[in-house]
C-alpha cells in the first residue's frame, strides 16, 4: 500500500498543473479502490462563505467539472468540509444532506465515502468515492483513502500557487491569472518585487528549476556535447572494468549507452529544450518521467531500472554544470529562492542586484534572515509551499512583513506592491531623517539603540544607522566564514577593527557560541537534538583553549580604547559563569604579567535560557549587565524550534510568558542594580519594542534595518503611555491577541506604517 500511496504522489508532484494533478488523483485512486466514482471538490471561499465546486472526477458526467458548486449549506461534500471528518455512508442519497445534481449524473451511485483534504488547519477540498452498490466503504477504504488525501493535500497546494502552469512556453500569458499567495514567515520587513531567480545544491536533479532559454540551438549543443561526455566516460569504464567484471555484467553499461542514445531519452530531452527549457531543466523533467514509467512496472528487474536512469540523469548532469553553463547572469531586481538559503548563498549575489530572499525552509530567526535584516533585504522564510522548481525567472513579490509570496502576481497586484514599496522608500526617508536624534520618549526617558553585528561588511551601515554601539557582535560568523579556528592574531584584528570603528562607543562581543544551528565546517558536531545539546558556553570550557585564545585577542584588541565589554551566550548554570569568569580573569592577569596595558572589560551574561531567567538575580550579581536573548529564550521556554516552519505559528516573542520572564529578569537586575539589554530579534520589533521601554529595559540591540522604525516609536510615545499599553498587555492570555492589540494600537496611533506594507 505504501508503495502504491508513493507511486501517486510521485505523479501529483509531476503534475504540470492542478488540472492535471486533480485528474491524476482521481483516476489512479478509483483504480486502487476498484470503485466506479472518484472526484475532488475543492473550496472556494467567498468573502465569508465557502462552496464546494467538483473540479475533477472518474465516473461522473465530466461535463459537470465547474459547474457543480454546493454551498456550505447542504450536500454531503460540504459536510465533510465543515466537520473536516470522513462521513461513510452507504445509501447517501436517504440522507437529509444529501444533494441532487441532474448534471454530474450520480443517480446511479449511492455508497458514498467523502474525506477532507486538509493542509495547515484549512480544508482545502474533499475526496469522494462512490459505488452503485449501496454500501458502506469498508475501514480500510476510508483509512486508505484519509492517507491519500493527506499526503495529497501539499502537492495540490503547489500546484494551485504555481497558477496552472502548463509549459514553459506559456509563462508569459499568465500575467493575468490571479495565483493565491504562498504564505510564509516575515524573516526581514521590507517588500521586495522581482525577477525569481532559483538557486540549488549542485547535482541534485530534482532540485534542477526550469528556466527560459532563447538561444535554444546553443543549448542542444551544450547538451549534446554533455552526452557526448557521459558516453565517454561508460566506455572508459566498461574498458577498465574488463578484467574485474564479468561479460554479463559489463553489459550494464551497454544498456546504457542505449538508454543515452535512444529518443527516449535524449531525443526528448531535445525536444523539451526546442521548447523553451534549458538543458538541466529539459533533462530533469525527461529523467523525472522515465523514471516514474519504470518504477510503476510489474516487473522488479524492469523496475528497478528506474535507479539506473537517475543515475544516467545525474552523470549528464555533473558535466552540463561542468560546463559551466549555469552560471547564473543575475538579473537587475534578483529575488532569490531556494530551498534552502544559506549565509554563503546570499553573500554570492551582487548587492546592487539582490532586492529580496525566499527560502522554503527556516524561520525569522534562523541565521540566514538575520543576516538579510543586517543587509535591509526583504525576506520570506519558512514558504514551505513554494513550488520552487516551476518558478525560476518568473516575476515575483516578497512582502517580508507578512510572509507571503506572489508569484506572476497580475498587474492590479504588482501596481498595488509598487505604491507600497513606493509608501515604503518615503517612510525610509522620513526615517534617516531621525539618525542624529536620541531615542528619547516625549517625556525625555532615553533608551540606548544599539546594533547587532557580525560581520566587518556591516560595520559601515551600523556606523550609518545612527546607532549608539555594538550591543552585540557574534563573533561565530567570522569563525563560520574560515577553513579552521582563526588564529588570535587573526581575531584580534577583527575585534580591533571593530572596536576602533565604533569607539568611543561601547562595543560587545559575545564569546564564541557555535552549536545548535550554527555549524563550524571544521569542527562538525552530530547530536540527535543540537539546541539542547553542546552549544555555546558549554562547548568553550570543556573547550578552553579556543576560549582563551578568544579572550586573549579581545582583552588585547581593547588596549587604549576601552570601549570592549565581553558577553557569555548560553549559561545555564552558575558553575558556568564562575568558571568562564575564572578564565577571563586568569587571561587578564597574563596579560598583566606581559606587561601589556590593558583592563578589565566589563562582562555580562546572556539570559536565553529558563534556568537563567529564574537565577537572573544570582547571575547579576557576579556580573556587570544582563542581556536577555529573546531569540532563544522564546524557543527553550515555549519548547518551538527556532527554525522549524511548521511550527513557526506557535514562535512569537510576545508570548505572555516571554513577557514575564523578561519582567522577572528586570526586577532581579535592579536589585543588584545591574542595567538590562535585549539583544534578541524581539527588540527590533517595533510593536515589542514600546513593551520592552514600559520594563525598563535599559538598551535595545537590533539588527540595522530595524533601528530607525524602532527609533519612530520611542520618539513619538511617552513611558507613561508605554505602560498604559503594557498594562493592557499583561491581561492578554495568548500572544495572538497581545499582537493584535498592539497592531490596533499602532493603526490607532497613526503608526500602521511601521507594522505592515505601506504607509
Ligand atoms: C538570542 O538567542 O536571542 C540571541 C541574540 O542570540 P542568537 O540569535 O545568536 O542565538
Ligand atoms: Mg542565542
Amino acid at each position: 500500500m505504501l508503495d502504491i500511496l508513493r507511486r501517486i504522489v510521485q505523479e501529483v508532484n509531476l503534475a504540470k498543473n492542478l488540472e492535471q494533478a486533480l485528474n491524476i488523483i482521481v483516476k489512479r485512486v478509483k483504480k486502487v479502490i476498484n470503485v466506479e466514482v472518484c472526484s475532488v471538490f475543492l473550496t472556494n471561499e467567498n468573502n465569508n462563505d465557502s462552496e464546494y465546486v467538483l473540479m475533477a472526477t472518474d465516473g461522473l458526467n465530466p461535463e459537470a467539472i465547474g459547474k457543480v458548486r454546493m454551498s456550505d449549506k447542504v450536500g454531503l461534500v460540504s459536510l465533510v468540509g465543515k466537520r473536516a471528518e470522513a462521513i461513510n455512508i452507504a445509501d447517501a442519497e436517504k440522507n437529509p444532506r444529501y444533494q441532487h445534481f441532474p448534471e454530474a449524473s450520480e443517480e446511479a451511485f449511492h455508497g458514498f465515502l467523502g474525506v477532507p483534504i486538509i493542509h495547515h488547519r484549512k480544508v482545502l477540498g474533499v475526496l469522494v468515492i462512490q459505488s452503485r452498490k449501496i454500501q458502506k466503504f469498508s475501514e480500510d477504504d476510508e483509512t486508505f483513502l484519509i492517507t491519500v488525501a493527506a499526503q495529497l493535500a501539499g502537492a495540490i497546494v503547489h500546484a494551485e500557487a504555481s497558477g496552472g502552469i502548463s509549459g514553459l512556453k506559456q509563462l508569459d500569458d499568465e500575467k493575468e491569472h490571479e495565483s493565491k499567495p504562498i504564505h510564509g514567515l516575515p524573516g526581514a520587513p521590507g517588500v521586495a518585487m522581482g525577477t525569481a531567480v532559483v538557486i540549488y545544491p549542485p547535482a541534485d536533479i530534482d532540485a534542477i528549476p526550469d528556466r527560459h532559454i532563447l538561444d535554444v540551438e546553443k543549448e542542444i549543443k551544450t547538451f549534446d556535447t554533455a552526452v557526448e561526455s557521459v558516453v565517454k566516460d561508460i566506455k572508459e569504464l566498461s574498458e577498465r572494468l574488463k578484467d574485474v567484471l564479468p561479460e554479463e555484467d559489463r553489459a550494464l553499461f551497454d544498456v546504457y549507452l542505449l538508454m543515452l542514445n535512444s529518443q527516449a531519452i535524449s531525443g526528448t530531452t531535445r525536444d523539451r529544450i526546442r521548447e523553451g527549457n534549458w538543458a538541466p531543466g529539459a533533462l530533469r523533467q525527461t529523467i523525472q518521467e522515465h523514471e516514474q514509467v519504470f518504477r510503476e512496472m510489474e516487473d522488479s528487474y524492469l523496475r528497478e531500472r528506474a535507479d539506473d536512469v537517475r543515475d544516467l540523469g545525474r552523470r549528464i548532469l555533473m558535466h552540463l554544470q561542468k560546463e559551466s553553463h549555469d552560471k547564473v547572469d543575475y538579473p537587475d531586481n534578483t529575488v532569490l529562492v531556494g530551498e534552502d538559503i544559506s549565509a554563503s548563498m546570499l553573500a554570492e549575489i551582487p548587492r546592487e542586484k539582490l532586492v529580496g530572499v525566499i527560502s522554503v525552509r527556516g524561520s525569522r530567526t534562523s541565521h540566514v534572515a538575520i543576516l538579510a535584516r543586517a543587509m535591509s533585504i526583504p525576506t520570506v522564510m519558512g514558504a514551505t509551499d513554494l513550488p520552487v522548481a516551476k518558478i525560476d525567472s518568473r516575476t515575483i513579490i516578497a512582502d517580508g512583513y507578512s510572509g507571503r509570496v506572489f508569484i506572476s502576481p497580475s498587474e492590479k497586484i504588482i501596481n498595488e506592491f509598487k505604491r507600497l514599496i513606493d509608501e515604503e522608500e518615503a517612510l525610509s526617508d522620513e526615517l534617516m531623517e531621525l539618525r542624529d536624534l536620541p531615542a528619547k520618549t516625549q517625556d525625555g526617558i532615553e533608551i540606548s539603540l544599539l546594533v547587532n553585528s557580525g560581520l566587518l561588511s556591516d560595520i559601515t551601515p551600523s556606523l550609518q544607522s545612527g546607532a549608539e554601539g555594538i550591543g552585540l557582535y557574534r563573533t561565530e560568523f567570522p569563525f563560520m566564514e574560515r577553513q579552521k579556528f582563526p588564529s588570535e592574531e587573526e581575531q584580534h584584528s577583527i575585534y580591533r577593527q571593530v572596536l576602533e570603528s565604533f569607539h568611543p562607543r561601547p562595543v560587545t562581543l559575545r564569546t564564541l557560541d557555535v552549536g545548535g544551528d550554527k555549524a563550524l565546517p571544521y569542527f562538525p558536531i552530530e547530536e540527535d537534538n543540537p539546541f539542547l545539546g553542546w552549544r555555546g558556553i558549554r562547548i568553550t570550557l570543556d573547550h578552553p583553549e579556543i576560549f582563551l585564545v578568544q579572550i586573549r585577542a579581545m582583552i588585547r584588541a581593547n588596549i587604549g580604547l576601552n570601549n570592549l565589554k565581553i558577553l557569555l551566550p548560553m549559561i545555564s548554570d552558575i558553575s558556568e559563569l564562575n568558571e568562564a569568569l575564572g578564565l577571563i580573569h586568569q587571561v587578564y592577569g597574563e596579560l598583566l604579567e606581559e606587561g601589556e596595558e590593558v583592563v578589565m572589560p566589563e562582562i555580562g551574561v546572556m539570559i536565553e535560557v529558563p534556568s537563567a531567567v529564574y537565577q537572573a538575580g544570582n547571575l547579576a550579581r557576579r556580573v556587570d549587565f544582563l542581556s536577555i536573548g529573546t531569540n532563544d529564550l522564546t524557543q527553550y521556554l515555549l519548547a518551538v524550534d527556532r527554525n522549524n516552519a511548521r511550527v513557526a505559528s506557535l514562535y512569537d516573542s510576545l508570548h505572555p510568558a516571554v513577557i514575564r520572564a523578561i519582567l522577572q529578569v528586570v526586577e532581579s537586575a535592579r536589585v543588584h542594580g545591574k542595567p538590562v539589554s535585549v539583544c534578541g530579534e524581539m527588540a527590533g520589533d517595533p510593536v515589542a519594542a514600546l513593551l520592552l521601554l514600559a520594563m525598563g529595559i535599559d538598551s535595545l540591540s537590533m539588527s540595522v534595518s530595524s533601528l530607525p522604525r524602532v527609533k519612530w516609536v520611542i520618539r513619538n510615545v511617552t513611558r507613561d503611555r508605554a505602560r498604559q499599553i503594557l498594562s493592557e498587555v499583561l491581561v492578554i492570555e495568548d500572544a495572538k491577541g497581545i499582537r493584535k492589540y498592539l497592531n490596533q494600537t499602532f493603526e490607532d496611533a497613526g503608526m500602521g506604517g511601521l507594522v505592515r506594507a505601506g504607509n
